[in-house]
């Protein structure tokens, strides 16, 4: 399977998933770059998977169904135009055109009905986990959201975590106010800024990756806990975890 990221607005990735010729989109949020994909792989489409409710994931649908009438899965607990397919925790998306299956996992925290998609090696998690980075609160507590990155990072490592923008540089920023020291992520910096350098995406990223340099994922590491107390944390990791992303909001 070959799996591309189609750039759109400013830094969102659209993957695109393909194999002979068939080809899944997640979270299009404009229908014109993936059409664009489309017709230059020679590819047509055969299903759409949607994160979350927000227009930069979910506006594309109405411009690819109007040219390809395919089944559009997305979250049960959002009202989404245009989804057709709702699902929820624990079911499984079956694709056969592209002979695969995914697992559904809700996330609450970035929006509240926010589901992820995994199949072994594969992770795409909307705006729930970025490269070094998770997404705003905009519907969910701090709770729910430390709840849904746990699940995430307990993902064998070696899975490779497909987010929906290219927010590394600015977030690899932030961790390093967080842990200064730690040679991981400075090391990390280096690499991304390579990449981004060289015009190439920073992601995907992977689990194991995200467990040794994301300090939403850190939240029980002792440096970053000193450094989350200084913004208003207090012992429990959710406690840090909310600092960390008040924090990070003010960046
Ligand atoms: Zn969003
Ligand atoms: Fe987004």
């Amino acid at each position: 399977m070959d799996i591309s990221g189609i750039p759109a607005f400013s830094d969102n990735y659209i993957w695109c998933l393909e194999q002979d010729g068939r080809a899944v989109v997640v979270d299009p949020g404009d229908a014109l770059p993936v059409l664009d994909h489309l017709a230059h792989r020679g590819a047509t489409l055969a299903a759409i998977m949607i994160t979350h409710h927000h227009g930069d994931h979910a506006g594309g649908i109405a411009g690819l169904v109007r040219r390809f009438d395919v089944p559009v899965f997305g979250p049960a607990a959002e009202d989404i135009a245009g989804v057709t397919v709702k699902v929820r925790e624990g079911d499984t998306v079956r694709i056969p055109q592209i002979d695969a299956e995914f697992s559904v996992i809700e996330v609450p925290g970035h929006t509240l009905g926010h589901v992820a998609y995994y199949r072994p090696n594969h992770l795409f998690c909307g705006d729930t986990l970025f490269a070094c980075g998770c997404g705003r609160l905009f519907e969910g507590t701090p709770a729910q959201m430390f709840a849904s990155l746990a699940r995430l990072a307990a993902l064998p490592g070696d899975t490779r975590v497909f987010c929906a923008h290219e927010y590394t540089q600015s977030n690899i920023r932030f961790a390093l106010a967080v842990e200064p020291d730690n040679r991981r992520l400075i090391d990390r910096a280096s690499a991304v800024n390579a990449l981004r350098e060289a015009g190439l995406p920073s992601v995907p990223s992977s689990i194991e990756t995200e467990r040794q340099t994301n300090p939403f994922l850190r939240a029980s590491e002792p440096a970053v806990r000193a450094a989350a107390r200084a913004h208003g944390a207090g012992d429990s990791p959710v406690t840090v975890f909310a600092a960390l992303r008040e924090w990070k909001n003010r960046f």
